[in-house]
């Protein structure tokens, strides 16, 4: 079954929206399978962002990412990796359609609220990187079997 890894950022604790953004994956009928709160070390958000360590918003973005605790999580579920960036929403808010997470939620590209990965390797690896297989949990849901 297919998995993302998504983050509440920084901002999006801080702004009380964890609830919020928990409660659009479940209630689309994604499965949460990994959940931890954590403040990021720098090596780990290098890490996870490198693929950006050339970009002029790198150090900006490490510092920010690290500055404060995160929601770490995986999600399973058909097709979830481009389902979560379509309810996440354009990299920058202002430009994010409304009914997304950012569009609804955000203003600021450099406080956008929420990670996602954006493809199935890019998933697999920020998946590995985040959390050891021993801490996702595979469970199916008894109750709404059509719904997942
Ligand atoms: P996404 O998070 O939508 O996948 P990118 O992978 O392009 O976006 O960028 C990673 C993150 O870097 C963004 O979510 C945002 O927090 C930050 N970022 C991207 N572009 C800029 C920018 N021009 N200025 C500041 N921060 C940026
Ligand atoms: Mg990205």
């Amino acid at each position: 079954m297919e998995r993302t890894f998504l983050a509440i950022k920084p901002d999006g604790v801080q702004r009380g929206l964890v609830g919020e953004i928990i409660r659009r994956f479940e209630t689309k009928g994604f499965t949460l399978v990994g959940l931890k709160f954590l403040q990021p070390t720098k090596e780990l958000a290098e890490s996870h962002y490198a693929v950006h360590k050339e970009r002029p918003f790198f150090p900006g973005l490490v510092e920010f990412i690290t500055s404060g605790p995160i929601v770490a999580m995986v999600w399973e579920g058909d097709g979830v990796i481009a389902s979560a960036r379509k309810m996440i929403g354009a990299t920058k808010p202002l430009e994010s359609e409304p009914g997304t997470i950012r569009g609804d939620l955000g203003i600021n590209v450099g406080r956008n609220i929420i990670h996602g990965s954006d493809a199935p390797e890019t998933a697999q690896n920020e998946i590995a990187l985040w959390f050891k297989s021993e801490e996702l949990v595979s469970w199916q849901p008894q109750m709404t079997p059509w719904l997942h």
